[in-house]
């Protein structure tokens, strides 16, 4: 067993209060990797104080310093690139490939990214009636930071980086299922003498946790990435504080494929859109929707690509697909694979760990094969409801008008993608989509200066590059009259 992991506190490593922990286990074989700490409201009380305290003097550094920070960081980050991605691999089931290519470079990207933003960035001045408009930036204060499984570190870096260039101190609390990279980001943090205080750490629960870090009068802010549910709980309970919230929930994105797409051309990105990361992340695309003039070309061709996809031991090189994040998880994706069959579908491909085993993995694993399932209704709980696992399903449209009536019926309006020889074509059509994101001909393809976040139940809020940055800041407009 790894050493346990703890709480980072103040610049210390410390147990939960109560002295209670959790395991974390890793998904692809079962085993017990180490434990966390259940925390409770008390140590989210201890890391508060303690971002409190450090808060004044945080804040008075300058950007330059602060900026220098964010490199320091990055490039401890760099440096332990190896381990982040063995870390994330064990604590997710993902291949170890991914790990290295996605996590791990992101993570260091994210702080680096955010240094050379901040370097560049300048606010303007307006002049009106013989006065000058200022904008003054102040940080909120000391923010809380509440993240999910699917991404653990890319997704809390994304989050720690410009919360502390704009001059924040942070209580964090990352998935109780995935605390090891959160943990490593501490360690580097340490490693490096970073300032005690300005980023605390709290594991554990989030009825326990993270409501207490939503309650916590004192944390001003509060940025959230996870599911839907859990972001209205979060919305219930910061709202009548009038707390800064960033909400970045669930999806259920279309993938659009229009009459005249390239399909040789574009297999290989549709399948990476339909099941990176085993379908678990929040921009992958999970219904199809193809013209009708190729739906039958089109689904034999993608079944047999993701016939092709390497399911096997996250720690093989060769892996394309490792396991999904627990066994509660596999038992939720399959209860959908079963509903899509009473909802009248025909799984093509994959099935239910039963139907279809995956061949020389650990049997305690929690594995499953990529599914593709036809003959749903686009209405269908299915083909409306988030799994967040390995399965898209199909549909078939007659008329643009059709697709884009189809795309847009859920409540969900995190993003999409839309593929055509016809890149115009492709960019009217994005514009139809009740979505905060749309790719064409291209998937997770991510400029960190654009605006990322969704619409309807997918949240409230972008964050990414000015946004993040206004996100993180009070803004002051301080206006001088002239002599
Ligand atoms: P989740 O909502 O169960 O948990 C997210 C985080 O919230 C965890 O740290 C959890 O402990 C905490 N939490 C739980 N209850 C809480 C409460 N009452 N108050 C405060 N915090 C609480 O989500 P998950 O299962 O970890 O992640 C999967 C979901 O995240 C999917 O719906 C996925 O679409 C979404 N997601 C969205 C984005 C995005 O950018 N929009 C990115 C990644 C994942």
């Amino acid at each position: 067993m790894m050493d346990p992991v703890l709480n980072f506190i103040d610049g210390a490593f410390v147990p939960a209060q109560n002295g209670t922990t959790l395991n974390t286990v890793n998904p692809a074989t079962g085993e017990v990797i180490t434990t966390l700490p259940k925390s409770s409201s008390d140590d989210v009380e201890a890391a508060t104080a303690a971002a409190l305290r450090a808060a004044p003097a945080w804040a008075a550094t300058t950007m330059d310093e602060r900026i220098a920070w964010l490199h320091r960081i990055a490039d401890a980050l760099e440096d332990d690139r190896e381990t982040v991605a063995q870390l994330e691999s064990k604590d997710t089931g993902k291949p170890i490939a991914l790990a290295r290519r996605v996590d791990a470079a992101r993570s260091v990207s994210n702080f680096r990214f955010f240094a050379e933003f901040g370097a560049q960035h300048s606010d303007p001045t307006f002049t009106d009636h013989g006065a000058i408009n200022h904008l003054h930036r102040s940080p909120i204060g000391c923010v809380g930071l509440i993240t999910p499984w699917n991404l653990p570190l890319y997704l809390l870096s994304w989050k720690v980086a410009p919360a502390l260039l704009m001059g924040n101190t942070i209580v964090a609390k990352p998935s109780e299922l995935t605390p090891l990279t959160a943990n490593h980001l501490a360690v580097v943090m340490e490693r490096i003498g970073f300032p005690s205080g300005v980023f605390n750490l709290v594991h554990g629960l989030g009825p326990d946790v993270g409501q207490a870090i939503v309650e916590h009068p004192d944390i001003r802010g509060v940025s959230f990435t996870g599911g839907t549910a859990t972001g209205k709980i979060v919305a219930a309970t910061a709202a009548p504080m009038f707390k800064k919230l960033s909400l970045e929930l669930g999806g259920k994105n279309a993938t659009v494929v229009l009459d005249d797409a390239p399909l040789d051309e574009i297999m290989a990105g549709l399948v990476r859109a339909s099941f990176t990361n085993s379908g678990q992340v929040c921009l992958c695309g999970s219904r199809i929707l193809v013209d009708a003039s190729i739906y039958e070309l089109f689904k034999s061709k993608f079944t047999e690509a993701v016939e092709s996809i390497t399911v096997g031991d996250p720690s093989e090189e060769q892996t394309s697909m490792g396991s999904v994040i627990s066994h509660d998880h596999r038992g939720k994706v399959e209860s959908y694979i079963r509903l899509a069959v009473e909802e009248g579908g025909r799984v093509l491909t994959g099935g239910t760990s039963g139907d279809a085993p995956v061949e020389g993995v650990s049997q305690q694993g929690a594995f499953l094969r990529p599914t593709v399932i036809e003959g749903l209704s686009h209405t269908s709980r299915t083909a409306t409801e988030e799994i967040f696992g390995p399965v898209v399903t199909l549909h078939a449209f007659h008329t643009e008008d059709e697709a884009v009536e189809m795309a847009n019926a859920t409540e969900y309006g995190l993003a999409g993608s839309v593929w055509t020889a016809d890149t115009e074509r492709g960019h009217r059509f994005a514009q139809r989509l009740d979505t905060g994101i749309v790719w064409v001909n291209t998937w997770l393809n991510r400029d960190l200066r654009t605006p990322f976040g969704g619409v309807k139940q997918s949240g409230v809020g972008r964050e990414g590059g000015a946004w993040s940055v206004n996100f993180f800041s009070e803004l002051t407009n301080i206006c001088v009259q002239q002599p």
